[in-house]
C-alpha cells in the first residue's frame, strides 16, 4: 500500500467535506467551492502520478492531459460567459456530463471483462450495471432538462404515461438480470439492451415534467450522478471517488426531499414521471380574468415610504432584469425612512435551488433579511405593502384553489393576505408554468409594468424625491 496515495485521497476527501460545509452559507460559498476544487485537484494528481507501489505515471497520460486541458478551457469559457439566468441550464448540462462519464466507465469495464472472459461475481456486476443505468438516466434526463429549461424542448405526454414509465423501469431490472445471467456474447447484448431501456426511461421520465416541478427533477438527477460516480468508486476501489460520489448523491437526495416537501409532491410520483403531468399552459387560475389595475411609480413610492412594513418577493424576473443591486438600494432607502423591510424567499423561486439567495447575496443584502416561506407566510397579514419583483408562479393562488392547475399542491407565498400588493413585471405573460395568475386581478393588487430594474430605479428616485 502506498501511504502517499492514501494521504492524498484523504486530503481530497476532507477538501470535499469542508468545501460542501462552507457552501452552506452565502458568505463562505465561494471559498467552499475553491476548497472542494483543491481537494479534487489533489485526488486527480494522486491518481495520475501515484499507485499502490509508489510514484508511477499512469498510462495514456497524453490523452488524459489533452482531455483535462480541453475540459478546463471549455468549462472555464462557459462558466465565464454564462448569464445568471442561464445558470440552471449549464448546471444541467454539466450534471449530464458526470452521468455520461459514469456510464462510459461501466461500458468500458464491462467490455473489458467480456474480452478477458473473467468470471464476474455479483459484487463486481452490481456497481457496473448500476453505474450504467443510473449514469445513462442521469445523462439523458439532464439533456432533456437542459432542452426544456432553455425552451428548445416542450412537454411530451401520452395517456397512461406513469404506468408505462413504471413498466420501463421494471424492464431495466429484467434486462440487468439477463445481463448477469446471460452467457457468452448474450451478456454484451443484454448489457446494451439495458442501456437502451435506460435511455428510453431517461426520456420518458423527464419529458412530461412540466408546470413548476422541474426543480425537483433537476436535484434528483444531480443525486443520480453522485450515485453513479460512487459506483465507479466501488468498481476501482477508489476511496476518494466513492466519497465524492456519496457526497453528491446524499446532498442531492436531501435537496430532493426538501424540494418535494416544499412543493408538496411525492418522490414516488417524481420517479414515475407523474409530477406536473396535468395540463400545462392551458389551465387558467381559478378566478383569473377580469381587469387589472395599473399603477405608477409615484403612487407606489408614496405607499412604500409611508408604510410600516414592506415585504419584497423576488422571482425569476429579478434575475432576468439583474435588478438585485437596485433592489438592495431601495431596501436601504426605505429602512432609512423607518420602514421594516424583509425579503420572502420561496424555495423554487427563479430557475435553480437557492437562486434568489445567490442573487441577493451578490448585492450584499444581509442574510437575516431573507426569510424562508414557512416563516414569512404568517407575516403577510401584518404587512402594508408587498412588492412582487418578477415572481409569478410562486405567488399564484391557483396552487391552493385550482385542482386542475399544474402547480396545484405547491405551497405558495400568501401575498394576498397583505394590505396592498404591487407586482413588477413587463406584461401579463405567464411564468414558467405557463398559467394565468388570479393574483393580478385581485382588487388589492396594482401592476407596475416594465423591466424590473427600470421600475425599481424609478421607485428609488421617487422615494428620494418625496
Ligand atoms: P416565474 O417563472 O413564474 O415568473 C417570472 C416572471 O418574471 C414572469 O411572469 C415574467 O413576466 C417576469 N419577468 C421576466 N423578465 C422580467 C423583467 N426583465 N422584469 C420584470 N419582470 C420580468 O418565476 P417564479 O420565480 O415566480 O417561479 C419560478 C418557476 O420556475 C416555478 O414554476 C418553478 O417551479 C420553476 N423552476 C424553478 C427552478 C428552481 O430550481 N428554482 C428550476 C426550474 C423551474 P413578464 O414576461 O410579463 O415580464
Amino acid at each position: 500500500m502506498n501511504y502517499l496515495q492514501e494521504i492524498a485521497y484523504l486530503i481530497g476527501s476532507v477538501g470535499f467535506v469542508i468545501g460542501l460545509k462552507m457552501m452552506g452559507t452565502a458568505d463562505s460559498a465561494r471559498k467552499g467551492n475553491l476548497v472542494a476544487a483543491f481537494g479534487m485537484a489533489v485526488a486527480v494528481l494522486a491518481t495520475l502520478f501515484l499507485n499502490e507501489t509508489g510514484f508511477h505515471v499512469i498510462g495514456n497520460l497524453g490523452y488524459i492531459m489533452g482531455a483535462i486541458v480541453l475540459g478546463t478551457v471549455v468549462g472555464t469559457l462557459m462558466a465565464k460567459r454564462v448569464q445568471m439566468t442561464a445558470m440552471p441550464e449549464m448546471v444541467s448540462l454539466f450534471n449530464g456530463m458526470g452521468g455520461l462519464a459514469a456510464a462510459l466507465i461501466s461500458i468500458i469495464e464491462w467490455t473489458h471483462l467480456q474480452h478477458t472472459g473473467e468470471t464476474v461475481g455479483l459484487g463486481l456486476f452490481v456497481p457496473i450495471v448500476a453505474g450504467l443505468i443510473i449514469g445513462t438516466v442521469s445523462f439523458i434526463g439532464s439533456m432533456v432538462a437542459w432542452g426544456k429549461l432553455n425552451g428548445k424542448l416542450g412537454d411530451f405526454r401520452f395517456p397512461a404515461q406513469q404506468y408505462i414509465n413504471a413498466l420501463v423501469l421494471a424492464l431495466i431490472f429484467v434486462a440487468a438480470y439477463l445481463t448477469f445471467n446471460g452467457i457468452g456474447s448474450d451478456r454484451m447484448m443484454w448489457f446494451y439492451i439495458t442501456m437502451v431501456i435506460a435511455i428510453v426511461y431517461g426520456l420518458l421520465f423527464v419529458f412530461p415534467i412540466g408546470g413548476a416541478d422541474m426543480p425537483v427533477v433537476i436535484s434528483l438527477l444531480n443525486s443520480f450522478t453522485g450515485v453513479a460516480a460512487a459506483c465507479g468508486g466501488f468498481l476501482y476501489d477508489n476511496n476518494v471517488m466513492l466519497m465524492g460520489g456519496v457526497l453528491v448523491g446524499s446532498a442531492g437526495t436531501i435537496l430532493t426531499v426538501v424540494m418535494t416537501k416544499a412543493m408538496n409532491r411525492s418522490l414516488t410520483n417524481v420517479l414515475i414521471g407523474m409530477v406536473g403531468s396535468n395540463s400545462n399552459g392551458g389551465g387558467a387560475a381559478a378566478g383569473a380574468g377580469g381587469s387589472v389595475r395599473e399603477v405608477q411609480a409615484t403612487d407606489v413610492a408614496i405607499m412604500m415610504k409611508y408604510a410600516q412594513k414592506v415585504i419584497i418577493v423576488p422571482g425569476y424576473g429579478l434575475a432576468v432584469a439583474q435588478a438585485q443591486h437596485v433592489c438592495h438600494e431601495l431596501e436601504l432607502l426605505l429602512e432609512n425612512e423607518g420602514v421594516d423591510v424583509k425579503y420572502a424567499i420561496h424555495p423554487v423561486a427563479g430557475r435553480m435551488p437557492g437562486h434568489m439567495n445567490v442573487l441577493l447575496a451578490e448585492s450584499s443584502v444581509s442574510y437575516d433579511k431573507l426569510i424562508e416561506m414557512e416563516d414569512i407566510n404568517p407575516e403577510f397579514n401584518t404587512t402594508d405593502v408587498v412588492l412582487v419583483v418578477g415572481a409569478n408562479d410562486v405567488v399564484n393562488p391557483a396552487a391552493k384553489t385550482d385542482t386542475t392547475s399544474p402547480i396545484y399542491g405547491m405551497p405558495i407565498l400568501d401575498v394576498d393576505n397583505a394590505k396592498q400588493i404591487v407586482v413588477l413585471k413587463r406584461s401579463m405573460k405567464s411564468g414558467y408554468a405557463g398559467i394565468d395568475n388570479a393574483l393580478f386581478y385581485d382588487p388589492k393588487c396594482g401592476m407596475l409594468f416594465g423591466d424590473a430594474k427600470e421600475s425599481i430605479s424609478k421607485l428609488v428616485s421617487e422615494v428620494k424625491a418625496l
